[in-house]
């Protein structure tokens, strides 16, 4: 569960980004944000991986309140939290397997434990074959399910999904969206921010809508409207 209430953030620059949010998303749930671009999206999810603080209000997520949370458990909830973006942020040097990996060797998982994992993540984002490629040798799909993989390696109740189809072209954006539907049905939290039309109407799933740092629609089964 994911639970706003009256937050506000104001940057210190006085920028309001967002004002008065309440929210309340349900676990299992396949949740769109849209809105123009300085709407607040971002800060949204900077919130909810607690890089960022509210000016006001209150957060709490599973069973975390984000005023009480001490720093040591700051890694904890972003591991419970999954997170992937436009632009895929992808270790270069590393293979497809490493980049994977490495989501698991910096919470100390053991080698045994990585060993069995990764592939197993790898193949149900369908990057069986490509375990040994290094991310220029990828397709920007491929680089998307790579970083999809790294997120979900750590097993999230929460897979947030900024913008994962702005770099791709519109097969593969399908596919990423594909994905993120078979992850939700298996039974992770979807928070997915696009500016796609097409895809939020396609997808008839809630929507909500941000305008000037407030959620101006709401709606089950939603359209994309700015
Ligand atoms: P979006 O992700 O929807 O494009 P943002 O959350 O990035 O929107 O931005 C919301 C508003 O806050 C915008 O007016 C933006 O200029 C401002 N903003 C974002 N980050 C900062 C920051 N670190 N300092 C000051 N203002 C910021």
């Amino acid at each position: 569960m994911i639970l706003l209430d009256r937050v506000s953030v104001m940057y210190p620059n006085k920028t309001v980004a967002l004002s008065g949010v309440s929210l309340h998303i349900n676990p299992k749930e396949f949740v769109t944000i849209v809105g123009a671009s300085g709407a607040g999206k971002s800060t949204l999810i900077r919130l909810l991986i607690k890089e960022e603080v509210p000016t006001s209000g209150k957060i709490i997520v599973g069973s975390i309140d984000y005023d009480t949370i001490d720093k040591a458990n700051i890694p904890h909830l972003r591991r419970r939290i999954g997170v992937v973006f436009q632009d895929f942020k992808l270790l270069p040097n590393m293979t497809v397997f490493e980049n994977v990996a490495f989501a698991l060797e910096v919470s100390g998982v053991s080698n045994r434990e990585i060993k069995r994992a990764v592939p197993k993540i790898l193949q149900l984002v369908g990057l069986s074959e490509k375990m040994h490629s290094y991310p220029s040798e990828l397709s920007g799909g491929e680089k998307q399910r790579t970083a999809i993989a790294r997120a979900l390696v750590r097993n999230p109740k929460i897979l947030i999904a900024d913008e994962p189809t702005g770099n791709l072209d519109p097969k593969n954006s399908w596919d990423i969206i594909e994905l993120l539907l078979k992850i939700n049905r298996f039974g992770t939290t979807v928070l997915l921010t696009t500016h796609n039309k097409e895809i939020v109407d396609a997808l008839k799933k809630r929507v909500v809508t941000i305008n000037r740092g407030r959620i101006i629609k709401d709606e089950k089964i939603g359209k994309y409207s700015l």
